[in-house]
């Protein structure tokens, strides 16, 4: 991003400001400016400004003979006509081997047809406030009409811009933007900058988006000390084959329009950001929640779900194994098994069928064959177990993971095609607010795949706060929990070395939560290493927290949200906010499958 600092007069002050790393600077030849360099200007002033920075002399309907007879006195590289110049006026003076910025100036009426005619006459455009006095008047404009720009001449954004919209220029994007012309938003008094603060706006824009990919999966799986694949060797070629695939898949230009056309016209994508203003005013703050509970079938899964089936057809599989606890996976892979017609078979712990009866109809009804596993506790362990040793004896089906976790590479499979959710609301927030990034990002934590995707894209981004929500179900230290993080230790669970919850013997202990989809023992390897660097804050939530925080959501936004869902929200009244801070919850599911849980809480009121 090229910097410009006009209006410049005063000797000592353009010494200073020499010593920073500017690219151009600007010189006012206009006598009705505040900023006039005045009649007996120095020359000698503009000869001492190094070769590498661009002087630029700024003009208003002035003659093109006067203009080109103080562009040589004054040694000018650029002439920037800042008044009614016609495309005729540029070209004249472009002719004489001098490069020109045209400023024009912008309010929501402006017509943006009247610069076709100056493209060929003009090197770059400046984009200023529309004022009564060519500019100068230290007002922004609103950016998003720039929208409307689809020209080819790259410009200069100016008007106003001062140190407070670092963030505001970092988050827009314009593919012709070239450079940004600051003034006034620097200035002591008319014609002397603050050097200190041009300093500081310099450092700050174009301080690199960290994108050291500390938080991303190396080559081998892992995060930090955590993730691999920990598999029997019979598993081997089937995961060394989607390993090799998964990324040239996903990254291949026909899987991104497959992909994003889905979403769009099936799932329902882009989900909403709402800001809630009652749970906001309850907490003094500003709380968006990202409405994950929107999308068909009514949670995040269905994204990963959608992506897995898509990476299996173009694998050329051509049947689907998934296991399944209290089957809201087994109904989303269901859900697009039917939609590309696939064999479907889904394992579940046979205690799980008959306590998840709704589910078990479900995916029924969308075709699949749901398997009972009837070993050990007959729950989530004992499937996956079963799905496995499927996956083995047919190395020709695609096996589809419900979360950020399982051998490498589905951690960061499933993360990649969550990540759409953090992708929406940096977007969302820009349009909103101005700024892609929130003070806090929160989300609850089952296997991580909900929080993973609302995490993503703020992994490097380190003043997001990311906090992720565990389920402590009767309290941490009751025995009944899966507060994993909070009370587990390093150890290996469905081929990832991971943190889990496990007994003196080394026994995987089952968990406990009220809420069915973060009842898992594990957590994925990258919420462990997020844990491990101090990346995200892990908060426990019980049940009867998230039970209130239900309840609160519902009388206060008239929206119900899944139990997992709430424990996210039940996590706002354990933190404390500033009045301007964003937060944003993923509101990852919505919570009509939780109406019998949420009916006993109603007659126990
Ligand atoms: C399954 C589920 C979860 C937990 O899974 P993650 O992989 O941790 O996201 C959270 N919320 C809802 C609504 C779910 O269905």
């Amino acid at each position: 991003m090229k910097i410009k600092v006009c209006g410049l007069r005063d000797k000592s002050n353009i010494k200073e400001l020499m010593a920073l790393p500017l690219d151009y600077v600007g010189f006012i030849f206009y006598s009705k400016s505040a900023r006039y360099v005045g009649d007996d200007f120095d020359a000698e002033i503009t000869k001492m400004i190094p070769l590498h920075i661009r002087k630029v002399g700024v003009f208003v309907n002035e003659a093109a003979e006067k203009i080109l007879t103080l562009a040589k006195k004054y040694q000018l590289d650029v002439i920037q006509l800042h008044g009614d110049e016609s495309p005729e006026d540029c070209q004249q003076i472009k002719d004489s081997g001098i490069e020109v910025f045209k400023a024009f100036q912008l309010n929501e009426d402006f017509q943006f047809e009247r610069l076709e005619a100056y493209h060929k006459a003009c090197d770059y455009f400046l984009f200023d406030t529309k004022s009564d006095s060519y500019g100068g008047s230290g007002e922004k404009f609103n950016w998003e009409i720039l929208k409307k720009y689809k020209g080819e001449t790259p410009f200069f954004l100016s008007g106003g811009i001062g140190i407070d919209d670092v963030e505001a220029v970092k988050a827009f994007q314009h593919s012709k933007l070239f450079g940004l012309d600051v003034n006034s938003g620097f200035e002591r008094s008319p014609a002397v900058k603050n050097v200190v603060l041009v300093e500081e706006f310099l450092k700050s824009v174009r301080k690199k988006k960290m994108s050291n990919n500390k938080y991303a999966v190396n080559e081998r799986g892992y995060y930090g000390q955590f993730g691999g694949a920990y598999i029997p060797e019979l598993l081997r070629a089937n995961v060394d084959e989607l390993r090799e695939n998964y990324l040239k898949i996903i990254n291949s230009e026909k899987f991104q329009k497959d992909y994003k056309r889905l979403l769009d016209t099936y799932v329902g994508r882009p989900t909403p950001l709402t800001k809630v203003a009652n749970l906001s005013k309850r907490f003094g703050t500003n709380i968006y929640l990202k409405r994950e509970d929107l999308t068909h079938t009514g949670a995040h899964k269905i994204n990963n779900t959608v992506g897995q089936i898509l990476i299996a057809k173009y694998m050329g599989k051509t049947r689907i194994i998934a296991e399944t606890g209290a089957g809201q996976h087994g109904v989303a892979t269901a859900t697009v098994c039917a939609l590309f017609g696939l064999e479907c078979i889904v394992y579940m712990g046979a205690l799980d069928i008959e306590r998840q009866a709704p589910n078990v109809a479900r995916m029924k009804m969308l075709g699949a064959k749901v398997v009972p596993a009837i070993s050990g506790n007959q729950t989530l362990k004992d499937a996956t177990n079963e799905a496995i040793r499927d996956w083995i004896a047919n190395p020709h089906s695609f096996y589809l993971i419900g979360s950020v976790v399982g051998p490498h590479p589905y951690p960061d499979m499933v993360t990649r095609l969550q990540s759409i959710i953090s992708k929406e609301i940096r977007e969302q927030l820009t349009k909103e607010t101005g700024n892609p990034n929130p003070n806090y990002v929160i989300a609850c934590v089952g296997g991580g795949s909900n929080a993973a995707g609302a995490f993503y894209h703020y992994l490097d981004e380190e003043d997001v706060k990311l906090v992720a929500v565990e389920a402590s179900g009767l309290g941490v230290n009751s025995g009944e929990t899966a507060a994993t993080i909070t009370i587990g230790d390093i150890g290996f669970i469905h081929g990832s070395k991971t943190m889990l919850m496990h007994d003196e013997d080394g026994q995987i202990t089952e968990p406990y939560s009220i809420s069915a989809g973060l009842d898992y023992p594990g957590v994925g390897p990258l919420h462990a290493h997020l844990a491990e660097t101090g990346r995200a804050q892990f908060l426990s939530v019980t049940d009867q927290e998230a039970l209130d925080a239900a309840m609160v959501l519902a009388q206060s936004e008239g929206i119900i949200p899944a139990l997992e869902s709430a424990h996210a929200l039940a996590a706002l009244e354990q933190m404390t906010f500033r009045k301007d801070d964003v937060v944003v919850v993923n509101l990852s599911g919505r919570g009509d499958k939780d109406m019998e849980t949420y009916m006993k809480e109603i007659n126990n009121l």
